[in-house]
């Protein structure tokens, strides 16, 4: 079993813990489903982590990672997000374009390689998307955001963008909606499940409808 497939294995199920909250089991079929294999695919797999004493595991209720599980988790989720940090900001590569290259880089490149990426872009605490990375002895610090859709009318801070996707990530950029962005949360229309951003940097508005606006974490301005 090639460990890229353990790490993913991983890494879905810490996303489907609640990233990192104190974790409640998850179910195997929704592992499964999150990595588009069957059930018993992600059964046998399952046994296989916890012969490797990466995880909890109990037949038909569930799955839940241990701390070793969790450390490993957290290395994958390093590199990933060290990975897209080097390839924005030193390659040039569009923010909306680098999730696809780190999900495969993340399993390749060396402890050595890593550590240089790290080093040449000085250590970064966040990702090209506003995501905390990790530190080497992986701990992820505590970002203290909430999601937009959620907040009450008021003046926020876009800290990050909890989105993969190309193009909801390049028609972000097009509002000049990107980490660091001031905005005005100014309308919540429920007929239309619409938000009214005011953009004062840009003296403009924009309309995100509801779904858009749960992968938008902000913090208060
Ligand atoms: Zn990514």
């Amino acid at each position: 079993m090639p460990s890229s497939t353990v790490e993913n294995y991983l890494k879905a199920i810490w996303n489907l813990q609640g990233q990192g909250k104190k974790g409640e089991l998850v179910a195997i079929g929704r592992v499964a489903e999150k990595l588009s294999v069957t059930p018993g695919t992600a059964t046998t797999m399952m046994n296989q982590l916890l012969k490797k004493g990466l995880v909890e595991y109990t037949p038909r209720r569930g799955v839940v990672l241990n701390d070793d599980g969790r450390k490993a988790a957290m290395r994958v989720l390093r590199r990933h997000r060290l990975v897209e940090t080097f390839l924005v900001e030193i390659m040039k590569l569009d923010w909306a374009e680098v999730h696809e290259d780190a999900e495969v880089l993340e399993h390749v490149i060396s402890d050595r390689l890593l550590e240089r990426m790290d080093e040449m872009l000085n250590h970064p605490t966040h990702d090209p998307h506003g995501a905390p990375i990790p530190g080497e002895d992986g701990q992820l610090a505590p970002d203290g955001t909430a999601v937009l859709a959620d907040c009450p009318l008021g003046s926020y801070i876009l800290k990050r963008v909890r989105e993969d996707q190309p193009s909801f990530l390049q028609w972000l950029a097009g509002l000049d909606l990107v980490p660091g962005t001031k905005l005005i949360l100014a309308e919540r229309n429920l007929e239309a499940d619409t938000l009214t951003l005011n953009l004062p940097n840009q003296e403009t508005s924009v309309q995100i409808s509801l779904p858009a606006a749960k992968s938008l974490l902000v913090v208060d301005s």
